[in-house]
């Protein structure tokens, strides 16, 4: 086991600092406050290779391990929460089951065009009526002919309606259960398809979340990523790798807030004192970079052990959960940290606290993830997952 990074990993932690103090820090706030990043940004973020990172170089990939990915994402993330769940998604989830579950030919229509930015990819699983209880959607795909005929509702689905990709779990067949679940990739502009209207969030402002409306859509059956049967588990371990991209966003959000906090207590005077001079407040930084510290130790072991952006359930589940509770605390604490000045929208902080809030809810609850772990714990599944 070696805890060092390589030298070719800090090169890459340097040029991505550099790169998001330079592009990203001075934007992100408008970002939120617009609640858009423009295109032509997202498309800074391909052309320097951050889009399919972790994919092979034959589809234009850079042939990076999901490890290098997360410190890159890790490094935006301290700026920018939206700008580094957007290179998250075009890394991992839908991006990484194509990859490894998909057909040639959609692996060769699909991952370069990501990769050079000219096509962008949501994933839609959730439905007003299965959120947490995903075997439970609706979405229907019936056989016509050469197409696969979508009816149903998705919601809160990141991206909804600005991208032209969208990875969509449907049940087909009319089968019950996890066995009648497949995914099929739809194309913006498919007849029948349509983005509903956004749902305004408390953080994460910069992307788009939205509904999706199916309505008798035909997409061609050459558009099936996953088929139904026993292909669920496929799926779910696919989106494995997402978890714990979704938790180094969490990460460098918290340490975004802690740096930008430590740097203002350092400089603020009271009593005569900085406020780094008083014992409470030396023990409070010291709880916050422990739990970054270990926060950080679960994400890169989930991530180091990863297979072609599949990481294993139990350890992207164990730092998803970790992460996205601690990332809550750590940004309160540093508002707490600057007091009023911390409430301000003149500060980064109170961003990263709304933004860092999605992580236990995005991806998968916390609870949720708290079953998946308790039934490696136990040894057997649970009723209710
Ligand atoms: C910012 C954001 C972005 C998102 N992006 C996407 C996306 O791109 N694509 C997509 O498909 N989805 C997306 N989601 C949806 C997300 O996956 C769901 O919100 C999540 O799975 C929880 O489902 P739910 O919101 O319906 O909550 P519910 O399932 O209604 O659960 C409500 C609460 O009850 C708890 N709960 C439910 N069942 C149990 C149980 N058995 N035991 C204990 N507690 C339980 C949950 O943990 C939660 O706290 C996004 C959500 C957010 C907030």
């Amino acid at each position: 086991m070696d805890f060092q990074l390589s030298e070719g990993q800090k090169e890459l932690i340097a040029h991505a600092r550099a790169f998001a103090e330079a592009e990203i820090a001075p934007y992100a706030a408008k970002w939120d406050a617009e609640e858009h990043i423009p295109r032509a940004q997202i498309q800074k973020y391909a052309d320097v290779g951050w889009f399919g990172l972790t994919l092979p170089e034959k589809y234009g990939g850079g042939g990076y391990s999901a490890l290098d990915a997360i410190l890159i994402i890790e490094e935006v993330a301290r700026h920018c929460g939206v700008s580094a769940r957007i290179i998250v998604d075009h890394n991992f989830g839908a991006v990484g089951t194509i990859l490894n579950f998909g057909t040639e030919a959609q692996r060769q229509q699909v991952l370069p065009a990501i990769c050079r930015g000219e096509k962008l990819m949501s994933i839609g699983m959730t439905e007003p009526e299965a959120g947490s209880a995903l075997t439970d959607l609706t979405t229907s795909a019936r056989e016509a002919g050469e197409f696969y005929v979508l009816n149903g509702r998705k919601h809160w689905i990141t991206g909804a309606g600005e991208r032209e990709y969208t990875l969509v779990y449907a049940r087909f067949g009319g089968v019950p259960g996890p066995k009648g679940i497949g995914a099929i990739l739809v194309e913006e502009g498919m007849p029948g398809f349509t983005p509903g209207p956004r749902i305004p969030s408390l953080g994460v402002r910069g992307v788009r979340e939205g509904e999706l409306w199916f309505d008798d859509a035909r997409v061609p059956k050459e558009n099936l990523v996953v088929p139904p049967g026993s292909a669920f588990r496929n799926l779910m371990s696919a989106y494995n790798g997402q978890r714990v991209g979704a938790s180094a966003v969490a990460l460098g959000l918290a340490q975004g807030a802690f740096a930008y906090a430590l740097a203002y207590a350092d400089e603020r005077r009271q009593f005569g004192k900085r406020l780094t001079d008083f014992q409470a407040i030396q023990f409070q930084l010291a709880d916050m970079a422990m739990e970054l510290d270990a926060a950080r130790l679960l994400i890169y072991r989930a991530a180091a052990n990863a297979q072609a952006t599949i990481t294993d359930r139990y350890e992207s589940s164990l730092a998803k959960i970790f992460v996205s509770e601690m990332a809550i605390r750590v940004t309160s604490g540093a508002i707490q940290l600057m007091g009023a000045e911390g409430y301000g929208r003149h500060h980064p902080v109170e961003r990263m606290f709304r933004d860092a809030r999605a992580f236990t809810l995005a991806g998968g609850s916390a609870e949720i993830q708290r079953l998946g772990v308790a039934t490696r714990v136990l040894g057997r599944p649970l009723p209710q997952h």
